[in-house]
C-alpha cells in the first residue's frame, strides 16, 4: 500500500514549479508574501495579488533581486472589489498568460475575537467577506485561466480553528470552516473533468501582524518564522501533488497527512491557529 501524499515531507527539486504561472494573494506581507518568494525562488512566474501596491513592489523587487522570473502585480482590495474589479484582473492575467497553474488564497483578516453573543455584525460581514467570499470571487473568475493550465492547483489558507470550533474565534473560523466547504465542493465538481486539484493547507502557527493581534502576549521567539513553512507550499503547487484533490493539509507536524476534517480538527489546542 502506498503511503497518502504528505506535503511536509516533500523534497521539491530547484526547478520544481519552472514553467508555472501561480497567483498569490495576500502576496504583500506575512505567510503570502514568504509564499510567493518561495514560488519564484523554485521557478514560478508569480502574480502577486494584493490591496497595497506599494507592499507588492516591494516584494517584486525582492523577486528580481533573487534573480527570479519576473512577478506581475494585481491591485485587488478584497474588501471593496466589485464584479469589474474581478474581471479587470482576470483579463490582464489571460492576455498576459494565457493560462494560470496555482491559485493560492492566503488573504485573510482576524476580525476581533469575541463571543458570538457580543460579535460586531459590522465586522462579522467585513470578515466573512473578505475570507471568505472573495476567495469564492477569485476562484470564479480565474477558473477558466485554471482549466487551460495541463497541471493546476488551487489552496486555500485552512486554520485549526476552522477545523473544530473554539470559543471567541467568531467569523474569521466561520470563513475557515467556509473555505474548508468550498475546497470541497469545488474539488468534487471539477474531479475527473478538468486537471485542476483544490485542497485546503493550514500553516500552522506563524509569525505575522495577524499572529501577533490573535496573541499580543505570546514570544514571538517561539513562533515560526513564514519562511520555515513554504515547503508544504510548494509541495501542494506543483507535480508532486498531481491528482491529490479534496483534501485538508497542515503544514507543521502534530497532524495526519491530508487528514478528513474531522481527523484533523481533534488534534487541535488551544495555542495552534
Ligand atoms: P498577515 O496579517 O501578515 O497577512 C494578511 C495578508 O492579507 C496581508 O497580505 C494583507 O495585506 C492581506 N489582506 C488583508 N485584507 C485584505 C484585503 N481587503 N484585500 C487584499 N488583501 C488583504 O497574516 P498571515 O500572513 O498570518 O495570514 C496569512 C493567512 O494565513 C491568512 O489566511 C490566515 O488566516 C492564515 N493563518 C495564519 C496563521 C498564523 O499563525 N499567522 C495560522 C493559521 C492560518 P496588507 O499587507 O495590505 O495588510
Amino acid at each position: 500500500m502506498t503511503e497518502p501524499f504528505d506535503p511536509r515531507t516533500h523534497q521539491a527539486s530547484p526547478g520544481e514549479l519552472a514553467g508555472r504561472i501561480i497567483a498569490v494573494t495576500g502576496a504583500s506581507s506575512g505567510l503570502g508574501r514568504a509564499v510567493a518568494l518561495a514560488c519564484a525562488r523554485y521557478g514560478a512566474t508569480v502574480v502577486l495579488i494584493g490591496r497595497s501596491e506599494k507592499k507588492l513592489e516591494a516584494v517584486h523587487a525582492e523577486i528580481a533581486a533573487a534573480g527570479g522570473p519576473e512577478a506581475a502585480i494585481g491591485v485587488l482590495d478584497l474588501e471593496r472589489a466589485v464584479a469589474r474589479d474581478y474581471d479587470q484582473l482576470a483579463d490582464a492575467l489571460a492576455g498576459r498568460y494565457w493560462r494560470l497553474d496555482g491559485l493560492v488564497h492566503n488573504a485573510g483578516l482576524l476580525g476581533t475575537l469575541s463571543p458570538i453573543e457580543h460579535y460586531d455584525v459590522p465586522t462579522w460581514c467585513r470578515v466573512l467577506h473578505v475570507n471568505l467570499t472573495a476567495a469564492f470571487a477569485l476562484t470564479q473568475v480565474l477558473l477558466p485561466a485554471l482549466k487551460k493550465s495541463a497541471d493546476a492547483a488551487v489552496l486555500f489558507t485552512a486554520s485549526s480553528v476552522g477545523r473544530r470550533g473554539r470559543a471567541y474565534w467568531g467569523a474569521y473560523a466561520v470563513a475557515k470552516f467556509g473555505l474548508e466547504g468550498l475546497s470541497q465542493i469545488l474539488a468534487d465538481e471539477l474531479e475527473g473533468t478538468s486537471a485542476i486539484r483544490v485542497n485546503t493547507l493550514n500553516p500552522g502557527r506563524a509569525r505575522t501582524a495577524m499572529r501577533r493581534q490573535a496573541y499580543p502576549a505570546e514570544d514571538v521567539e517561539t513562533v515560526p518564522l513564514p519562511e520555515t513553512l513554504t515547503g508544504p507550499y510548494v509541495a501542494l503547487l506543483g507535480p508532486a501533488s498531481r491528482g491529490v484533490t479534496g483534501r485538508a493539509f497542515d503544514a507543521q507536524p502534530g497532524l495526519p497527512a491530508g487528514a478528513a476534517t474531522r481527523a484533523a480538527s481533534s488534534a487541535g489546542s488551544s495555542s495552534r491557529e
